[in-house]
């Protein structure tokens, strides 16, 4: 059955066409801007099955969304996750979604990248604070840097573009980034830098990671010419082409610019709760009509009725005399 095609509408006049799904909390890296490093994860069975995602992704996509990507927790560890991308691409056979695509933290994309692009997935974002080992298992805990380069490899080879994500971090990485730039620019990826939002409780202070990336862009003028373009991927960066590089650099700021004005997306999680704004913990039950009924009308409303109360847009703040994150929920579970 398809819906009402018109599109999903906000009550801010925008247009919701891009989906983020977050299929598993869990992930096998515990960075330390996005966990604590001793989690308590869903338990699993309070998890959609892929059936239920696939479904409800399908009526999204009925509903007007373009485009998807999941993500998560790293959606690469969810166990047979590409049934899910295998099934959801039959949505770009047939010219209903625009792009299929995911973030990851690139552990295991050596295992998958083939069957990926098999998918027709033609781009991924992989994250990548740094290119140091040694910090590279500072950060993330439990990662292995190698592995993530092999990943990286592994996507090249299968034909993926690849837009590395770097989240910046005062005093960690600031000096590397310039090196990180060129270093994806030389391979012919688009580097994002990302602000530090205050979601869930970590075991760092966020005052002391928080890096305003004015200041980073500053920095960068000193020794680049970065000229503003306005290149779009569907997302909230803002991009610059970098002359001496040649390459393209975005930057991502929801704590010094909002870039809530156009925002055109939700975010689902793998209970199927619809979280409306990433900074706000207003959220829609979803999984209860979907498994209320065979039939998707039920469905359908809910979501009618959630994209209805979508917020304007976040409140952020990182200062000293603000110690609660904005939201409570951790960032994996949403997904970014
Ligand atoms: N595990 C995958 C990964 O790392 O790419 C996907 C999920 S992860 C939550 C998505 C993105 O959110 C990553 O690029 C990560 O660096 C970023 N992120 C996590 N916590 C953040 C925070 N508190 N502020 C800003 N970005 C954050
Ligand atoms: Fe895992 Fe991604 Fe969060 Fe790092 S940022 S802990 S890789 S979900």
């Amino acid at each position: 059955m398809s819906f009402d095609t018109s599109g999903m509408i906000d009550p801010f006049g925008r247009a919701i066409s891009y989906l983020r799904v977050s299929v598993t909390d869990r992930c096998d890296f515990r960075c330390t801007y996005c966990m604590a490093e001793d989690m308590t994860f869903l338990p699993k069975r309070d998890l959609l099955s892929l059936e239920e995602l696939d479904r409800l992704c399908t009526v999204f996509i009925e509903k007007g969304v373009r485009k998807l990507r999941l993500t998560g927790g790293e959606p690469l560890v969810r166990k047979n996750v590409m049934h899910l991308v295998r099934s959801l691409s039959r949505h770009l056979g047939n010219g209903a979604l625009d792009e299929l695509t995911l973030t990851t933290n690139g552990s295991q994309l050596s295992r998958f990248a083939d069957e990926l692009a098999g998918c027709g997935v033609k781009r991924i974002n992989v994250s990548l604070d740094t290119l140091d080992p040694t910090k590279f298992h500072a950060v993330t805990r439990w990662g292995n840097l190698d592995k993530v380069m092999q990943g990286i490899e592994a996507a090249d080879r299968a034909g993926l573009r690849i837009k590395l994500n770097a989240v910046a971090l005062k005093g960690f990485n600031d000096a590397e980034l310039p090196e990180l730039m060129r270093w994806a620019h030389g391979r012919g990826m688009d580097l994002t830098v990302i602000e530090t939002m205050p979601m869930g409780e970590i075991d760092a202070d966020r005052t002391d990671q928080y890096l305003p990336l004015s200041l980073l862009r500053a920095e960068l003028e000193r020794r680049f010419t970065l000229t503003d373009i306005p290149y779009k991927t569907g997302g909230p960066a803002r991009y610059v082409e970098v002359k001496e590089t040649g390459g393209r650099l975005g930057f991502i700021t929801p704590m010094t610019h909002n870039f809530c004005e156009s925002c055109n997306r939700v975010r689902l999680t793998c209970t199927g709760t619809l979280y409306m704004c990433l900074g706000q913990d207003d959220a829609a039950d979803l999984r209860t009509p979907l498994r209320q009924s065979e039939g998707n009308e039920l469905l359908s409303r809910a979501i009618d009725e959630a994209i209805g109360r979508k917020p304007k847009g976040h409140d952020f703040v990182i200062d000293r005399n603000t110690h609660r994150p904005a939201v409570a929920r951790h960032m994996s579970v949403t997904g970014g």
